[in-house]
């Protein structure tokens, strides 16, 4: 039994979300493939095959990869899912584009977001905001699995795992890539920070969110947002953490002005620490707060940053 996983990558990079998905795919148990799709994608090939317990890494290196869309990219895994009883991604941007197609393609059922694995059929995912666990049992002979990054604790490094290139390449007439707009920022990644500081209505305003720049800084947070303060305009909505937006895990989470709704603890309980700051002692973020800290933020929040 061999699965496949989906290396994620960006600008040259392996992403640390793979690390995760090979760990789900440890639990399945079996070889362990990586594919490495891109343009000029040397580099993560070899970081991916440092990847604690992945057998090969197979590098599909061409133009037609170059931006990772869902129709070159579908077709590729369609070629190559026979030899696997398991495809699997991260349920990131790039796994949520690509995976349906590969499951519409080969017309099993997709498993999304698994977040633990109960056998090689069998496998746990969140419903309903994360308030229900369903447990899933697939018969088809392909299970096509995007997997919560958070579920799983990433492998470690110290492999050397072997490098074979995939010489198929396929067309496509169906899309083609126009342009790409990121946001610049020299904090960590929201989705993969250790410390993550969020801002919520309470803040008042976008001006407000400056704040909680100090406290980031020094403890090399990301900032992120509850929808209430995105949807207000206080902050774009890449920042929004929650059911609706980034799920995030990190070692701290801190929650400023942000009542504790469930579609907002869906996207952090998961966090190993989690410090609240709300001048409200009823909110219901205390009642997932391991720290909490009832008061006005605007005097706790510079009062935070000049003890830190
Ligand atoms: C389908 C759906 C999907 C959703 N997805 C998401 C999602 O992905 N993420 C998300 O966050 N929400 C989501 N929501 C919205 C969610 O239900 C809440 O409305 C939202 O999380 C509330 O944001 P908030 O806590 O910032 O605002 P509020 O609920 O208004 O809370 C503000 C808090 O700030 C405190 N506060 C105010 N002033 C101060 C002060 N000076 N000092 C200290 N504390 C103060 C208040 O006591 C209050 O607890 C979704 C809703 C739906 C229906």
């Amino acid at each position: 039994m061999s699965i496949l996983v989906l290396a994620e990558h960006h600008d040259g990079q392996l992403a640390g979300a793979t690390a995760h998905v090979v760990a789900a795919a440890k639990a399945i148990g079996g070889d362990i493939d990586v594919l490495v799709a891109g343009e000029n994608v040397g580099a993560v090939a070899e970081a991916a095959a440092k990847l604690d317990g992945v057998s090969k890494v197979r590098v599909a290196d061409h133009a037609v990869y170059a931006h990772q869309l869902a129709e070159p990219m579908g077709a590729l895994l369609v070629e190559l899912a026979g030899d696997y009883r398991h495809v699997l991604a991260a349920a990131s941007t790039t796994g949520k584009n690509v995976l349906p197609r590969v499951a519409a393609l080969k017309d099993v059922s997709q498993l999304s977001e698994i977040v633990e694995v109960v056998d090689a059929d069998t496998f746990k995912r969140p419903i309903y905001a994360g308030n229900a666990i369903a447990t899933v049992q697939s018969a088809d002979s392909l299970k096509v699995i995007t997997v919560r990054s958070t579920g799983f604790d990433a492998v470690g490094e110290g492999n050397s795992a072997a490098i074979e290139s995939v010489d198929t390449v396929v067309e496509n007439r169906q899309s083609a890539f126009v342009k790409q707009e990121l946001a610049q920022s020299d904090r960590p990644e929201l989705a993969a920070a250790k410390v993550v500081i969020s801002g919520g209505r309470g803040m008042g305003s976008g001006e407000n969110f400056k704040l909680l720049d100090g406290i980031a800084d020094k403890l090399g947070a990301a900032i992120g947002a509850s929808r209430a303060a995105v949807d207000a305009g206080f902050v774009p909505n890449d920042m929004q953490v929650g059911q609706t937006g980034k799920i995030v895990a990190p070692e701290l989470y801190i929650a400023v002005g942000i009542s504790g709704a469930i579609q907002h603890l869906a996207g952090m309980k998961d966090s190993k620490v989690i410090v609240a700051i709300n001048k409200d002692e009823e909110a219901p973020i205390f009642q997932v707060a391991d720290y909490g800290l009832v008061g006005d933020l605007f005097e706790i929040l510079p009062e935070l940053e000049s003890k830190l």
